[in-house]
């Protein structure tokens, strides 16, 4: 029941760290997986490194925030693929311009920075859903997949657009399976993974010294409140992610899972 050989999947932002750990896990097990990334040389380095591990995937270049370009790739993954079953929304993160910090107050923060954030998180989750959906729709079936954050159960100190935008995802999650289930098929399953605390390009900054590489007070907090003690790494993600795509979960709709090492179960105490 957890088999996912045969299906197909999109995932935005498979040019990324966590996307393309989870495209190459997904492919392995037999899916077909079009990896969409506004960069397209990421997208074609992982695509044709699942081919030459003997998978089947194709690069789409995208941009999850331009409607054209995603109905587009959604066109060109039909084309080639023969039909999406999963759409897998990953594309997204935080910027330091939208951070607060010694030297950047909440009350200055160039709302141009804020808004980018809100929009790469919700929109760009928003936008592919309607359009991927839509084909999900007419055929009565798929599952989609979004990618929230810690952000989205509490708020994370500094970085109030990045947790105003994952608590929007979880949210959405949830509107968006009960709209597909009424309106459309019980079918179409809308779930969401909450990593916790992963090392990546786009946290590095907040969780360890440029210099040094030594945690920073932040990073040294989040292990603190980490019963599992651990940042995680991006396969901490695959069992959950392979849960959810596949008939292992089919009646299982509407929820955001956490990923995190026991983080959001902790009271601090
Ligand atoms: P990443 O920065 O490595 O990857 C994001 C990818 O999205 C990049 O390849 C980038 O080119 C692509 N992208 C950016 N804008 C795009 C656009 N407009 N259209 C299409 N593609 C675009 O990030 P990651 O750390 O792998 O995170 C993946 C997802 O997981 C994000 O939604 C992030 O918010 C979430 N997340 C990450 C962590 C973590 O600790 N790294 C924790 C919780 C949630």
């Amino acid at each position: 029941m957890f088999d996912v050989g045969g299906l197909t999947a999109v995932i935005t932002g498979g040019g990324g760290v966590l996307c393309s750990g989870i495209a190459e896990h997904l492919a392995a097990g037999g899916m077909a997986v079009a990896v969409l990334d506004l960069d397209r040389n990421a997208a074609q380095r992982v695509a044709d490194g699942i081919r030459r591990a003997g998978g089947r995937a194709i690069a789409v270049e995208a941009d999850v925030l331009d409607r054209e370009s995603v109905q587009a790739a959604c066109e060109a993954c039909i084309r080639q693929l023969g039909r999406v079953d999963c759409l897998i929304n990953g594309a997204g993160g935080n910027h330091p311009s939208a951070t607060t910090g010694p030297d950047r107050k909440f009350f200055d923060l160039p709302i141009d920075a804020f808004r980018k954030v809100m929009d790469l998180n919700i929109i760009g989750t928003v936008l592919p859903s309607m359009v991927f959906g839509r084909a999900m729709a007419e055929r009565g079936e798929g599952v989609i997949l979004n990618i929230a954050s810690m952000n989205a159960f509490r708020p994370l100190t500094r970085i109030a657009a990045y947790s105003a935008a994952k608590a929007g995802v979880k949210n959405f999650t949830e509107w968006l399976a009960v709209h597909m289930a009424q309106e459309y098929s019980p079918n179409i399953r809308v779930n969401a993974v909450a990593p916790g605390f992963m090392l990546t390009q786009q946290n590095r900054f907040l969780l360890t010294d440029e210099k040094t590489g030594e945690l920073t007070p932040r990073g040294r907090s989040i292990i603190a409140h980490t019963p599992m003690r651990r940042f995680g790494n991006a396969d901490d993600l695959y069992g959950t992610v392979t849960w959810l795509l596949s008939p292992a979960s089919k009646f299982v709709t509407g929820i955001t899972v956490p990923v995190d090492g026991g983080f959001s179960a902790f009271g601090g105490v």
